[in-house]
């Protein structure tokens, strides 16, 4: 282990220890000294916090592109270095999904794109030349959820940085002790190597209050938000530019040309990765009628369990609370392992089992709701354009994901653009479409109400035009 690495994981473990503001000793290449989480980006103040990052944005932006490069190769080497320990705190901290995938999670941010996404646009003629440069904002106001506080802080550090800007974070507040750990190592790292103060200003005790005062801020430039329904509403209504990662409720379709094994294991890698908290999971299943049953045997031979419909019925009763006219998520299942939902209805789920499905009806609400737990319904479909009606009516218009397994060219065709997701992913698991299993860059935000699509650094720019007229031209 070299000084840095030595330096950064005592400073996670002290951190962690003594999270507030009281002063921490931590190892450094020079010795003990004493340091307070406050002054490595931890605020309780957003006006601070605002103030700190302007500053630090004008030292990034005077740094250098070769610096914001290694910026953001350091994050991702610190990330993988620390994927166990950071993984199984946020774990701790959070209580939901699963240690196994909070890992893979942080080890996959080596996918998430740096500066080599940038680009400059040339114009050459007669008059001249021209430039079309991509700008930093500045301060970008960023919001993370708790399904994955680090990996998504990390997800959008990384563009950010990479386009120049400097942040301040708020997470949520059952997220946010983690988050402070891996925003507390990467300025510790940057301030090391490049003497360069916090880049990620981030609030320590998060409420609705300071996320309200990140949205009005003046030394905000940009908003980035990515969490449920609420969130993305209140982004939306602000009057500076919002990019919003907003929520999903993924379909899939399985029509009779499918290859039902390949569908099961897909089905079951997705929507069971880190109990189905990925925004992007398989959440509720559409198969036509006469591959119903072949269907349903291939999940079982891929390890899933199944429920019969009223144990999915009596399931849904256990798990969601029936509030006004809606159906809402009970807080303490989501995430839940598998045996812990089957406990819920008397049943014994071996240990190890991934996912939990059964055929439903379209009133259990695990299939309108975006459950965040690994159980998916089965609904039959009379014939593939039902199927695919079902799957739009259930998508809610949220334009995120959604999947379909075929090899009929004209019905991925058909459901592709009659569903008019952001993602679409055709014969492979929904993580497919992030770089896991299929082609790709990875991020933890994918900006679905305001169109960006899959966030990169280009996403948090803003293009300035240089023009010099009659000169410059060399040919
Ligand atoms: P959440 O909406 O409860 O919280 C997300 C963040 O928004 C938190 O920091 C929370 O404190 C904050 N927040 C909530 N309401 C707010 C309001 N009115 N004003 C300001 N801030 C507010 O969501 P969650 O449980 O943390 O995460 C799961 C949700 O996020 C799911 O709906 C999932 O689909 C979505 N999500 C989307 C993406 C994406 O890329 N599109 C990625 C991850 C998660």
């Amino acid at each position: 282990m070299n000084n840095q690495e030595q330096l950064i994981g005592s400073v996670v473990q002290e951190v962690l220890r003594q999270l507030g503001p009281q002063q921490t000793v931590v190892n450094t290449s020079a010795g003990k000294v004493a340091v307070s989480p406050l002054g490595l980006g931890v605020f309780n103040d957003v006006d601070q916090a605002v103030d700190q990052a302007t500053r630090s944005q004008q030292q990034l932006v005077a740094a250098g592109m070769e610096v914001r490069s290694a910026i953001c190769d350091m994050f991702k080497q610190l990330s993988r270095q620390n994927a166990q320990q950071w993984g199984r705190i946020e774990f701790e901290e959070t209580k939901i999904g699963r240690l196994d995938h909070k890992i893979v999670k942080l080890e996959l941010l080596e996918a998430v794109p740096g500066v080599e996404f940038l680009r400059t646009a040339a114009h050459s003629g007669d008059k001249g030349v021209s430039f079309d440069e991509a700008a930093p904002w500045g301060v970008i106001g960023v919001i993370i959820p708790v399904t994955h506080s680090i990996p998504t802080m990390t997800s959008n550090a990384i563009s950010m940085i990479a386009a120049g800007n400097a942040m301040v974070v708020n997470p949520h507040p059952s997220g946010a002790k983690s988050a402070v750990v891996g925003a507390v190592a990467y300025n510790l790292a940057i301030k090391e190597r490049f003497n360069i103060d916090p880049l990620i200003c981030i609030i320590e005790q998060p409420t609705l209050r300071s996320a309200e005062e990140i949205f009005k801020h003046e030394g905000i430039a940009l908003l980035a938000a990515t969490g449920g329904p609420g969130v993305a509403r209140a982004a939306l209504k602000q009057p500076k530019r919002a990019i919003v990662a907003g929520p999903g409720n993924p379909p899939v379709v399985v029509d009779e040309t499918a290859n039902f094994d390949n569908a099961a294991r897909s089905i079951i890698e997705g929507a069971a990765f880190d109990n189905n908290l990925l925004c992007i999971g398989e959440k509720e299943v559409f198969v036509v009628s006469s591959a119903f049953d072949a269907m349903m045997d291939a999940m079982r031979r891929a390890g899933a369990v199944q429920l019969t419909t009223q144990q999915a019925d009596e399931l849904a009763k256990e798990v969601f609370s029936y509030e006004k006219d809606h159906y809402a998520v009970k807080k303490q299942y989501v995430g839940a392992d598998t045996h812990v939902l089957g406990q819920l209805v008397d049943v014994n789920i071996p240990v190890g089992t991934d996912l939990l499905y059964a055929e439903t009806d379209e009133s259990n609400p695990f299939v309108s709701e975006e459950q965040m737990m690994p159980f998916v319904p089965f609904l039959r479909a009379a014939d593939f354009d039902r199927a695919v009606d079902l799957a739009i009516k259930y998508e809610h218009g949220f334009g995120h994901t959604a999947v379909i397994h075929s090899s009929n060219l004209d019905h991925i065709t058909q459901m592709g653009r009659a569903v008019n997701t952001t993602l679409f992913v055709v014969n492979g698991p929904s993580t497919a479409c992030l770089g896991a299993g299929g082609e790709g860059y990875a991020s933890y935000s994918i900006a679905t109400p305001t169109g960006e699509g899959v966030t990169n650094p280009l996403t948090f720019t803003r293009f300035r035009r240089v023009a010099v007229a009659g000169a410059l031209r060399m040919v």
